[in-house]
């Protein structure tokens, strides 16, 4: 079991603390379609608020540049929403170099702390320019925690007390339980659109699973490297080799890797695009393949139904256009119906969840994906690993 402090451990009342969110909601032409990851920060933000203490907000949105805030990269939505669930002001702070005064206000917000020069890079001065605004660094950004960034591991360094928030703290629970007690078969469900984000969780979780069903464009790549013409499908031609080891290793552990016998393709990526059912050999260069088939899901439906624990994070195909939801929305159902414990994590994931209405037919909804994953498979988190040397102190 992690050893961590929590927030309510912690004396707050008076402190101003630096809670540090994932609030990076996904924005189309400048509004936010999904506010799940802003709605999942407010417990520890009203709790801070309850016990009196002051509070800076601290979040990253997208992948800007570092140096430069333009309008998109501003968190200002963000702002308008919080202003509205909080019902009070909450000003902008863009200039990291002033004390900040809170004598009129309770709480205020950072600008994107991705822009700031350094952040990525985990740049031990912006660590400490964050820790001189604040007495206590709450990490309430589990979606982060597989990232070691200035505001989410440097901080840590030059602040007294470091602590969990109240989402972290859940999410480190119930994943942890999740750990010690899963119980087989275990089914894990990686869909998405690269393999390039998930190639080591891929290789670490057939150390864990039973069965490992791929979907996406991650599939793909193991189509290509089968043999088969993918046409111009997302793919990653270098990334061949690996998806090889990683069949080749799944043989020698008996985990089953189930690969289509037909998928859906159709010749644009578009909201009108019409799907044509394809057999796997006879995909044609100007097609891609955007979901599996629907007897290919249901064959996984049954796999899914028959686990005792469930893992999914990414979609099995591009979800959000109608002629291509089916592959992601029946394995979704199954997973709904499995009477296993079922996990599932990530924004897409959530999204997908949300859209076939299934929220209250899964056990645990994470608001983390990489993160989730990359804590189940076992690997130590930077977050983690910061919240615990604070609390071996
Ligand atoms: P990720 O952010 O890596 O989890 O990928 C999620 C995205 O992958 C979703 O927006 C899906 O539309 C997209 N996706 C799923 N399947 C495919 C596919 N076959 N080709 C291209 N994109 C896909």
């Amino acid at each position: 079991m992690h050893n961590f402090t929590t927030i309510h451990d912690v004396a707050i009342k008076g402190k101003i603390l630096f809670i540090r969110c994932d609030m990076n909601v996904p924005l189309k032409d400048g509004n936010i379609s999904d506010i799940s990851r802003i709605v999942s920060s407010l417990e520890t933000i009203n709790y801070a608020l309850e016990q009196d203490a002051k509070i800076i907000i601290a979040t990253h949105l997208g992948r800007p540049k570092e140096g430069t805030v333009t309008d998109k990269d501003s968190v200002a939505p963000i702002i308008q929403v919080l202003e509205q669930h909080l019902k009070r002001k909450i000003p902008l702070i863009t200039n990291l170099d002033q004390k900040i005064n809170f004598d009129s206000d309770q709480i205020v917000m950072l600008e994107n702390v991705r822009c700031n020069i350094g952040e990525q890079a985990n740049d031990d001065k912006l660590g400490q320019k964050y820790a001189k605004l604040c007495d206590i660094f709450v990490h309430d950004a589990f979606a982060t925690a597989h990232r070691a960034e200035s505001s989410t591991d440097a901080i840590g360094r030059y602040v007294d007390v470091v602590c969990a928030g109240i989402l972290m703290a859940r999410e480190l629970k119930v994943l942890n339980e999740v750990t010690t007690s899963a119980k087989a078969p275990v089914t894990a469900i990686i869909g998405g659109s690269k393999v390039s984000t998930k190639l080591q969780v891929l290789h670490n979780l057939l150390a864990k699973v039973d069965t490992l069903i791929l979907g996406g464009g991650i599939l793909n790549t193991f189509i290509l490297a089968k043999g088969y013409n993918v046409g111009s499908s997302l793919v990653e031609e270098d990334l061949i080799n690996d998806a090889e080891q990683i069949l080749n290793k799944a043989h020698e552990l008996g985990v089953n890797i189930p690969l289509p016998s037909s998928v859906k393709v159709a010749t644009e990526f578009s909201e009108s695009a019409k799907a044509k059912l394809r057999d796997i050999g006879e995909i044609k260069s100007d097609e891609m393949i955007l979901d599996i088939s629907d007897e290919f899901a249901d064959e996984l439906a049954k796999i899914v139904v028959q686990s005792n624990t469930i893992i999914w994070n990414g979609p099995a195909g591009v979800f959000e256009l109608p002629a291509f939801m089916s592959g992601t929305q029946i394995i979704a159902e199954a997973i709904g119906d499995c009477a296993g414990y079922t996990v599932a994590g990530g924004g897409d994931t959530i999204a997908a969840i949300n859209k076939f209405k299934l929220t209250d037919k899964i056990d645990y909804i994470s608001t983390a994906g990489g993160a989730m994953i990359e804590f189940l498979e076992g690997k130590e988190l930077p977050g983690i690993k910061l919240l615990e040397t604070y609390a071996n102190k």
